[in-house]
């Protein structure tokens, strides 16, 4: 058992490097002590990345490729084979069929698919995924192979679609704009609640007109213990266990 004073919080999803002062927010998440899963767009800015969050105790960078990206940017999908070497982390990957076009999907499963297979070589990859309007087709893809290390960011499916990734033991990580819309409370309240990790997705979610940031996940944490009837302190402390969870038994931002 973890003494609730050695619970750290939790952000398996941010893009530190797209905000405009990416050192600050590194040292602003240092001193808050948040263990943060660093996501990157595409292969190109993984170094990057790295190299910003190289000094930090509690960031790990992660090498991916966003859907949303494969259109523009899918030459350097060759690139991520030598970068998953660096990394446990893995993200943002995944589908997004809010693009309506037929072609671009195939390319997107393609890609998905790719990155699936050099990652199922290495057992201890942990995968962060993007699904907006794609949860069935990113279920699938997934498959048994990566139960317990795959966080489902943001999810956005159906109850049905919830229903299947629970079955694949999956995680979830939740951020403050799905939390406080009633599809994603109603959603987040169907999940196991040792499931459930928290994120900011920043800088594109904001909390009060500022940019969501790893520093205020706690916002996240005091809904999520409203929707759970359980104090802050529980709720923080049950995230953390969850994400101990995620990494093994090793030390958490290993
Ligand atoms: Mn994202």
């Amino acid at each position: 058992m973890i003494p609730m004073s050695d619970s750290f919080l939790v952000d398996t999803h941010c893009h530190i490097d797209l905000f405009q002062d990416p050192v600050k927010v590194v040292a602003e998440t240092d001193e808050h002590r948040v263990f943060t899963i660093a996501v990157t767009n595409a292969p190109l800015v993984y170094r990057h990345t790295a190299d910003l969050v190289s000094g930090s105790r509690y960031i790990r960078p992660a090498a991916g490729l966003h859907p949303e990206l494969v259109a523009t940017h899918g030459d350097q999908l060759e690139m991520l084979p030598e970068l998953l070497n660096e990394t446990r982390y893995v993200g943002e990957i995944g589908l997004d069929y809010s693009v309506p076009d037929g072609s671009g999907r195939i390319a997107q499963r393609k890609t998905l698919g790719r990155i699936l297979e050099w990652c199922s070589a290495d057992g201890s990859k942990i995968l962060t995924l993007h699904s907006r309007r794609a949860a069935t087709d990113v279920i699938s893809a997934l498959g048994t192979s990566f139960s317990k290390r795959s966080i489902f960011h943001w999810f956005s499916g159906t109850n049905k679609e919830l229903e299947k990734a629970c079955s694949l033991d999956c995680f979830f990580s939740v951020n403050l704009a799905m939390i406080s819309s009633a599809k994603g409370a109603n959603l987040i309240s169907r999940m196991p609640v040792d499931r459930v990790l928290t994120e900011s997705d920043g800088p594109f979610v904001k909390v009060h007109g500022e940019q969501a940031r790893p520093a205020n996940i706690g916002r996240v944490i005091d809904k999520l213990a409203s929707i759970w009837g359980t104090q802050s302190d529980e709720a923080r402390h049950r995230v953390y266990r969850n994400f101990r969870t995620l990494l093994g038994s090793g030390v958490a931002g290993e």
